[in-house]
């Protein structure tokens, strides 16, 4: 089965095809560090965590490359306000932000590269800019890219160049470029940048931010790979700026295909930093939310549709993993009997579960062929018991599912010493015969997040996912 993805740069779903077989190279726009990320944020990262556990599904050897922005405008001028070097400042955030994808669950990619470490490659790609004639140096010394001399820009965003005020002059600008559309590739020292400058063969400054996802790619995935995703906020400057800088400097194709995830909003409005009307993952956690009901709210909506983020959305994703999880702790091998019908069930899940998946990551139509699969196999143990065999397949097919999705791995459960005295006291409760006790224990414990059940083999416990 071919999987199909919409290319941002066709508006078309194509079949994808990588550039080498069963390897895949793929760039994706990582975190400004100036702050701790919010959900938004991590809605475009847990796409990206789809994408690449699923190429993975695919059997396909994955390089993922995210970039670090460790310093911009607002890392500096943050920065210069508490008196700490730009690596100081950033770091606690750059820590939270890998503590952050290890909660939700993200796959590590494999290079974190950092924009400052990355100084002299950049320098070395504006040269080479600079000597095809296509960028300009302004009086300050800064350094900017000439659009006018490179006829493709727009390709990716569909612009109407015309309307981009082609040939107006920028009389009063601060940076005093030739055009509104031409950008920056190097930003000269000025007094507020403070200590923050690196002095290099084309002067004393620091890069702009779009010449570091060129200059970082290029060096980890070369000059023509697969796969490039971001937040479609991305598309415009960014990843035209990116495609104009690498396809200009190289003279070959950036990249195959483009992959942009829609936005995470709050009441209609995008979810931003700049807005306001952010939640952040620490803060739902520690209003006692479960990260990985958070992880399936973010990932169980299709990432070009806008996702409204709700508390009811959260308590609908505990139920469905509680249902998975539920169903997997539920699998005991009742007879001893061969078995070939969960074979076939099974097949058929497995089946629907990538054919939608190849659908441009159809995430809706794979979590409905999951939860199909379950119902079909309650109902048929129904009436049959289900063999060593049976039980074997159904658990390989779940691995393969939750190696896409990963939600079914339950977090370090065990009970504190609180909780185990008061199962105990219960159980005694019920022993003599006091019911009421048992009924008051038991709440209390559902209170603390423990629910009991109890069966003809006695009392189990499970810890409930917490949604508020
Ligand atoms: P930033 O740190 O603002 O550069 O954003 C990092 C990544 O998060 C980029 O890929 C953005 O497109 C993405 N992003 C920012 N806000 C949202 C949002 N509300 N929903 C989805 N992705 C977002
Ligand atoms: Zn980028």
């Amino acid at each position: 089965m071919a999987l199909r993805l919409y290319n941002t740069m066709t508006r078309k779903k194509e079949i994808f095809q990588p550039l080498q077989a069963g390897k895949v190279r793929m760039y994706t726009c990582g975190p400004t560090v100036y702050n701790f990320a919010h959900i938004g944020n991590f809605r475009a990262y847990l796409f990206e965590d789809i994408l690449r556990r699923y190429l993975k599904f695919k059997g396909y050897q994955v390089t993922q490359v995210m970039n670090i922005t460790d310093v911009d405008d607002k890392i500096i001028r943050d920065a210069n306000k508490t008196g700490k070097s730009i690596r100081e400042f950033t770091k606690p955030y750059q820590n939270a932000f890998f503590e952050d994808l290890d909660t939700l669950g993200i796959e590590r990619a494999e290079v974190y590269p950092a924009a400052t470490d990355h100084v002299p490659e950049m320098v070395r790609l504006i040269k080479s800019i600079m000597d095809k004639g296509i960028a300009y140096r302004t009086d300050d010394g800064s350094i900017y890219f000439r659009v006018s001399d490179y006829p493709a820009y727009g390709k990716l965003a569909h612009l109407n160049i015309a309307e981009m005020q082609q040939g107006t002059r920028v009389q009063n600008d601060e940076y005093e470029k030739e055009e509104i559309r031409d950008f920056a590739l190097w930003k000269a020292w000025k007094e507020e940048d403070g200590p923050v400058f690196w002095e290099t063969e084309i002067g004393k400054g620091r890069p702009g931010w779009h010449i570091e996802c060129s200059a970082m790619s290029s060096k980890y995935l070369g000059n023509h790979f697969d796969i490039h995703t971001g937040g479609v906020d991305n598309i415009f400057p960014h990843h035209e700026n990116e495609i104009a800088q690498s396809e200009a400097a190289s003279g070959k194709k950036f990249v195959n295909y483009w992959i942009h995830c829609e936005h995470l909003m709050v009441e209609g409005d995008k979810m931003s930093k700049s807005a306001g009307n952010f939640y952040r993952l620490r803060e739902l956690l520690e209003k006692g939310i479960d990260a990985t009901a958070i992880r399936y709210v973010l990932l169980s909506t299709h990432y070009r549709q806008k996702l409204n983020f709700t508390f009811d959305k959260v308590e609908a994703a505990a139920k469905s993993i509680t249902r998975l999880r539920d169903f997997k702790k539920s699998l005991a091998v009742r007879s001893d009997q061969e078995s070939q019908d969960i074979g076939k069930i099974i097949d058929k899940y497995l089946n629907d579960f990538e054919a939608t998946l190849d659908d441009d990551l159809n995430i809706s139509g794979a979590l409905g062929s999951v939860f199909s699969c379950i119902h079909e196999i309650n109902t048929y143990r129904e009436t049959h018991s289900l063999t060593k065999e049976d039980v074997r397949r159904i658990l390989v097919y779940l691995n393969r599912i939750d190696s896409v999705l990963n939600v079914l791995e339950e977090p370090e459960n065990q009970l504190t010493n609180k909780e185990q005295t008061l199962i105990d006291a219960r159980q005694q409760a019920r022993a003599d015969r006091n019911w009421a006790e048992a009924d008051r224990i038991r709440d209390e414990l559902l209170h603390r997040g423990i629910i009991l059940e109890d069966t003809p083999q006695g009392t189990t416990w499970k810890r409930k996912i917490q949604t508020k």
